[in-house]
């Protein structure tokens, strides 16, 4: 089994011809709602691929929360330690896409503000029998290092998304951390230096690693994935497809990369089991609509 600890969200998606500039009114295409958040995404990446996944997080009484717990347990998410906090918002993501796939996003965090040691409690009674822990930063620094503390502590594998980018994080957070899972952007903030290409990613890596990470894997998007850890250093390039919408492309990397992590498979076939769930994800508009299903999934590596 694999536990995400992080956030609930509902995406309020709007697609235009290109993101607007700052003071801009654009007229957009369309407009849709669909479930979301880094942690409820990478939850169901899990579930969608077979592998028992659980959530521990806070969805709000108003503001769809009750819907985003049905969404979570539709695609097949263990939500008993998702706990609702009362009077606040879920959290709610605001999302531009633009013609050519990309997108700008801002995430009011709302009941994911108040993830706490409560929280990492009910993480510390699942994390017995599991092989992994996601996680990300759109839930409180102080439970993020709790929650890692714990599954590092019970010898579970903290795989750790740094997304949003956060400007500090806690020296103590990457000795706790096996693999961690930035993007260009992420990177670049994390390092200091501009990452969008193999020779920078594995500076970039090299660093991660010297900071106590055990694993470091840098997504270069439509440039493919570098992979370092102590032991081996490769690249895989992406998989070719027609990007339409890169929204949780992240997500479903992280959530194939855990399930290949339970399946006990070698890191190499870890990485590629996320590369491939990220560019299907990448292929299809929204961010849990996207995420591949075992049987999409398995085609797909085949072909
Ligand atoms: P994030 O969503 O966190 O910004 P990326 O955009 O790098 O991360 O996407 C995550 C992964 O999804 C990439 O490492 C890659 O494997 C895959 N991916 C994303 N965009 C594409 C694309 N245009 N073509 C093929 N694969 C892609």
């Amino acid at each position: 089994k694999v536990i995400v600890f992080g956030s609930i969200n509902i995406d309020l998606v709007a697609t235009a011809p290109r993101l607007p500039v700052a003071g801009e009114t654009l007229l957009g295409h369309d407009f849709f709602k669909a479930p979301g958040g880094k942690g409820a995404n990478q939850a169901v990446a899990v579930a969608r691929l077979g592998i028992t996944s659980y959530i521990v997080g806070r969805v709000g009484t108003h503001s769809f929360g009750a819907e985003l717990i049905d969404s979570l347990q539709a695609s097949g998410v263990r939500t008993e330690n998702v706990s609702i906090e009362a009077t606040v918002s879920s959290g709610v993501a605001v999302i531009t896409v633009d013609d050519a796939g990309e997108n700008q996003i801002i995430v009011i965090p709302g009941a994911n503000g108040f993830v706490d040691q409560e929280d990492v409690g009910r993480l510390s009674n699942l994390l017995p029998g599991a092989k992994a822990l996601l996680l990300q930063f759109e839930v409180p620094m102080a439970a993020v290092v709790d929650a890692a503390k714990a599954a590092h502590h019970a010898g579970v594998k903290v795989i750790l998304d740094p997304a949003p980018v956060q400007a500090d994080v806690p020296d103590e957070l990457y000795s706790l951390v096996d693999i961690i899972t930035p993007n260009e952007v992420e990177a670049r903030q994390l390092v200091g230096f501009p990452v969008e290409d193999k020779e920078s990613a594995a500076r970039a890596a090299e660093i991660l690693l010297e900071r106590g990470v055990k694993c470091a894997i840098i997504k270069l998007g439509a440039r493919g994935v570098y992979c370092a850890s102590g032991k081996e250093c490769f690249f895989i390039p992406a998989f070719p497809v027609q990007a339409i919408d890169t929204t949780a492309a992240g997500d479903a990397f992280s959530g194939a990369l855990a399930a290949a992590i339970a399946l006990d498979l070698p890191l190499h076939e870890c990485v590629t089991w996320g590369a491939a769930a990220g560019a299907i994800a990448a292929t299809k508009s929204g961010a849990q609509p996207s995420l591949p299903d075992k049987y999409t999934f398995d085609l797909f590596l085949k072909e």
